[in-house]
């Protein structure tokens, strides 16, 4: 587990596996300029943490497809560490990778289970395998046979310990497609979760989430049916040397949504892009291609880094969480 991290929405990362491969539909997408395989690829040499892992390209830094899970050292973090915190998990994986056994994923799991002191926030782009994974009947006895035989004690003291208070399940989308592909699995396995939320980083496109946040619908003239959804919504621009600028309009529509929908929004960064012209020679164009959304103008962008580009939107920072986070007083 790393102490410290960059990443505005957690505190710490634990990283119980090694490499990954980019996900179906992100392909030229998130997938594309993924950080993770980038730095990766520093530490791929012999002996090194990734060797075997990942390897630099003509396309730039890639992961090799295969997938290590450490050992129970590693797994086991979490537990020694008795300040809480909010800890992002497989910040440099996806831990519904197609190559992890759901055997695996239950002792992972089990830890989180056990850490009750900490609040995790797990990411993918796997929606389906999380949702097979999370809704299967048999789920809670094999996480807890997992648990048990890492000695972890029985998280099972109350009824209420399913779905895992402390676990925030989330997925990670970049434009409409990507959206609406995914969240439908979230939203399936939605009684099996504490904490569904949606990561729009890197945000290539505008975002429609009227289906995916909790709303209510006429079904007759008398009556209205209540439809779950999203607890939580973070968006970011994309960082890094080959990084894709962010129309202004998409962060700010889906900041509206949320807001209307009562739902906290939390803006992580504008990311190498931003639309404040801060002297810097190049900018770009951001064309316009929507539905629905209100990007209407094209806009110019101008690279000035992740640190100087900020993470103010309209004037101001977005940085609420779900109410799930005052259990761990943060
Ligand atoms: S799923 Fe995440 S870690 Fe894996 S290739 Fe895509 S962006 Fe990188």
């Amino acid at each position: 587990m790393a102490d410290k991290t960059g990443i505005e929405w957690t505190d710490a990362t634990w990283n119980p596996i090694r490499g990954c491969s980019m996900a179906r539909g992100s392909e030229l997408g998130g997938c594309l300029n993924c950080y993770a395989a980038r730095v990766a690829v520093r530490y791929s040499g012999a002996g090194m943490p990734y060797d075997g892992l990942a390897r630099m390209t003509d396309n730039g830094p890639r992961w090799t497809g295969k997938v290590q899970v450490l050992d129970d050292d590693h797994l086991t973090q979490p537990l020694r560490w008795k300040k809480p915190r909010r800890i992002f998990v497989n910040s440099m994986s996806d831990l519904f990778h197609e190559s992890l056994t759901f055997d695996a994923i239950d002792r992972i799991v089990a830890v989180m289970a056990a850490a009750k002191q900490h609040t995790f926030q797990v990411l993918t782009k796997r929606a389906d395998r999380m949702a097979e994974y999370l809704t299967h009947p048999s789920r809670r006895t094999s996480v807890l046979y997992a648990g048990k035989a890492l000695d972890l004690g029985n998280p099972a003291t109350s009824s209420s310990w399913w779905p895992l208070p402390n676990v925030w399940w989330g997925v990670s989308a970049e434009d409409q497609k990507t959206l609406d592909d995914r969240m439908p699995f979230v939203i399936r396995a939605l009684p099996d979760i504490a904490v569904a939320w949606l990561s729009a980083e890197p945000l290539l496109g505008p975002m429609d989430l009227a289906k995916w946040l909790p709303h209510t619908r006429e079904t007759s003239q008398t009556s209205e049916h209540f439809y779950p959804g999203l607890h939580w919504v973070v968006a970011g621009g994309e960082s890094g040397p080959d990084a894709r600028p962010m129309h202004p309009a998409w962060p700010t529509h889906l900041a509206l949504q949320c807001t209307v929908a009562g739902v906290p929004f939390l803006f992580k960064q504008w990311g190498e892009w931003t639309p404040d012209d801060n002297g810097t020679k190049v900018h770009r164009v951001v064309p316009t291609h929507h539905r629905n959304v209100i990007d209407t103008l094209a806009v110019r962008m101008f690279r000035a880094g992740k640190k100087a580009a900020g993470r103010l939107l309209n004037g101001r920072e977005w940085n609420d969480y779900p109410a799930m986070a005052e259990r761990t007083g943060r």
